[in-house]
């Protein structure tokens, strides 16, 4: 980040709204928060709300089931699966989490998989790489969610407001305003910009609003709002991703291919398949071994989009089918737990002839839209974004 310490202007409490909660939003606010500990009196700290629809922080997700025998779960990251850490700024951010073992480095063993066409055959597996340290690929622990759920809590001057969908900028502009005679949500004179929720009700007025949906729920926030960057949100393409998710009740339960006892370990598969494209085994992470064995699979993007609008029930079978097929169970080594979910804006399609688009800024409006999408669409490019957003505002104070 550039060095704030020596700016000589100091942010006047500035009033900032964050349009979700997920790892962009989370590491927005805390950037915002520690840029202005650097140079401003607690008087002036920005006051920072962050709106979430959901109950959790967003493509971080984690699902897990208890067996009601044992009292032990199944567990699966069903969104992101592991993180890199390529930059240095991010490396030296990521370190103190590092240090605690909240984050690990996982060293995954990683195959290639080749379902076998005849269904007596097994899979043909080869060994492919480990993640190591040299390039680590990082998990948070005990679950996915908990590193972003360690943000929220370290966030002092931010209110997170879970389970409220704000609305389309424009969609309540007929609102009477109280601070200007004209019928708006955007105050010319003050710069600041009211929202609301998607019943209508005020959420306040916030002198930067920033927005960090999926680029397909940002284009529908910003529409008729005047947002000079509208025409640049649906640059990215974004592509569906269909997860499945399977639990056996015992490691000796589980088909041989999956088996460490009876084939090599491996934690991670790069499969060679129409319909699915990776396999993770949740059981073998690191600190995940109380686990009941649970496997993560994730379909392919492209087969994803193509199904994206089918029944949920039917891709499930197509999904199971296909896991069948490449992991080879029989009735007796077959899961006893499966669920699938549907992730409509899953990952961002990289066109290495393309530039970066980074984060889109209104400076008139003071509104900026950001996520992972608005560069290479994972969760280093959180980070990324969330610096960008913090330099933006500072640039205009
Ligand atoms: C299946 C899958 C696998 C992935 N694997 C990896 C991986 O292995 N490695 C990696 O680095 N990345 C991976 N990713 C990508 C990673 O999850 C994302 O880059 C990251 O989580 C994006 O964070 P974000 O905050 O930009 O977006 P999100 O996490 O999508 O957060 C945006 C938030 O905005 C909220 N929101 C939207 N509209 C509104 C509204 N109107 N009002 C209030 N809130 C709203 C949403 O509920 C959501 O929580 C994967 C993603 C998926 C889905």
């Amino acid at each position: 980040m550039t060095d704030h310490a020596s700016c000589s202007t100091v942010l006047a409490a500035p009033k900032i709204a964050i349009i979700g909660g997920g790892l962009t939003g989370l590491l927005t606010a805390t950037l915002l928060a520690r840029a202005s500990n650097q140079i401003s009196s607690p008087s002036n700290t920005p006051q920072i709300t962050i709106f979430e629809k959901s109950r959790s922080v967003g493509r971080l997700a984690t699902r897990y089931r208890s067996d009601s025998e044992t009292g032990k779960n199944w567990q699966w990251s069903f969104g992101a699966q592991f993180f890199t850490a390529k930059t240095a700024d991010f490396q030296q951010f990521i370190a103190p989490w590092l240090d605690i073992g909240l984050l690990q480095p996982w060293c995954a063993e990683v195959v290639e998989l080749t379902p076998a066409n005849d269904r007596a055959k097994l899979p043909d597996i080869h060994s492919k790489e480990q993640w190591d340290a040299i390039h680590a690929r990082y998990i948070s622990t005990p679950k996915m969610t908990s590193w972003g759920r360690e943000l929220a809590t370290e966030l002092k001057h931010t209110t997170i407001v879970f389970k409220t969908r704000v609305a389309p900028l424009a969609q309540y502009s007929h609102h009477q305003n109280p601070q200007q005679s004209q019928n708006q949500t955007f105050n010319q004179n003050s710069k600041q910009t009211e929202l609301f929720d998607d019943t209508g009700a005020s959420l306040g007025w916030f002198d930067w609003v920033i927005c960090t949906a999926p680029n397909g729920q940002a284009v529908e926030l910003m529409a008729d709002s005047d947002f000079s960057q509208q025409a640049n949100i649906t640059k990215p393409q974004m592509q569906a991703c269909y997860t499945l998710m399977l639990g056996w009740d015992d490691v000796q339960k589980l088909p041989e291919t999956l088996n460490s006892q009876l084939a090599p370990q491996w934690d991670v598969a790069y499969l060679n398949s129409a319909v699915l494209d990776r396999i993770f085994i949740e059981h073998q992470k690191p600190a995940h071994d109380a686990l009941l064995p649970s496997v993560t699979i994730h379909a392919r993007n492209d087969w994803s989009q193509v199904h994206v609008d089918d029944d949920i029930e039917a891709v499930k079978a197509k999904l199971l089918e296909a896991a069948k097929q490449a992991l080879n169970w029989n009735d007796d080594s077959a899961p006893s737990q499966t669920d699938c979910h549907r992730w409509r804006y899953a990952a961002t399609i990289v066109n290495k002839d393309t530039k970066e688009l980074g984060i889109l800024v209104d400076e008139t409006k003071q509104w900026i839209v950001s996520g992972d999408w608005c560069a290479t669409g994972n969760i280093e490019s959180c980070y990324q974004m969330a610096q960008k957003t913090v330099e933006a505002i500072w640039q205009t104070q």
